[in-house]
């Protein structure tokens, strides 16, 4: 068995992360204790760093981290790093976003979400990196309830959905997550299960 923890707050990711992993050899847990990483990287890799460098600081363990965010084309990819930050409430956050694109036709709201998953040793030595996305497109309103985020507000064309209006089965493969994932969990099982 291979135990990672996963340098999160946000249960919501630990969720998603586990219903993606269909390996019952790799198991994952959240970090304990105090775990306030400061987020001031300049893109979502350097964040990520800095939250697996500081989880395996605590738990001296293989420590795994996300760092996700969506970004609009027209917004030149904002709310991007931002995310978690661009309004209070995850409400204000949609209808922010929703109103700062109030006047762009639907065929310009292309957007995608990108996930940065960073593994790191029980020293905090970067031992792998991946990155995922999915693309879309803003909708004109919110729709649907699963997911968590902006999923209400983001369009998948090939579903004719947004994300919130998928089942958790789907958004686990097609997601910015699961795209990064997937692959982080065949580098694990290659390269961890030895040790
Ligand atoms: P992080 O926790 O610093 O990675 O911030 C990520 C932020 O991006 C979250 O608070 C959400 O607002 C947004 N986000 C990331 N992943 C998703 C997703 O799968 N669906 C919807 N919103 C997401």
């Amino acid at each position: 068995m291979i135990k990672i923890i996963i340098a999160t707050s946000n249960p919501h990711k630990l969720e998603e992360i586990n219903a993606i992993n269909k390996n019952p050899e790799i198991v994952f847990d959240v970090v304990r204790g105090e775990f306030n990483p400061v987020e001031d990287g300049k893109d979502f890799k350097e964040n990520a760093i800095i939250k697996a460098k500081e989880a395996s600081g605590i738990m001296q363990t293989y420590c795994l981290a996300d760092d996700s965010g969506l970004c609009v084309d027209i917004l030149n990819n904002r709310p991007g790093i931002h995310s978690a930050r661009y309004a209070n409430t995850q409400k204000e956050k949609i209808s922010k976003l929703l109103n700062e694109l109030k006047d762009v036709p639907f065929e310009k709201r292309n957007a995608h979400f990108t996930c940065s998953m960073v593994l790191t040793d029980k020293d905090g030595n970067i031992i792998h990196t991946e990155e995922g996305k999915v693309f879309g497109f803003i909708s004109q309103e919110a729709k649907g309830i699963n997911g968590f985020g902006y999923d209400p507000v983001f369009f998948v064309p090939e579903y004719n959905k947004t994300i919130a209006q998928l089942p958790e089965d789907i958004k686990n493969t097609i997601s910015h997550r699961a795209n990064a994932l997937i692959p982080m969990l065949n580098w694990i099982q290659e390269n961890l299960s030895k040790n």
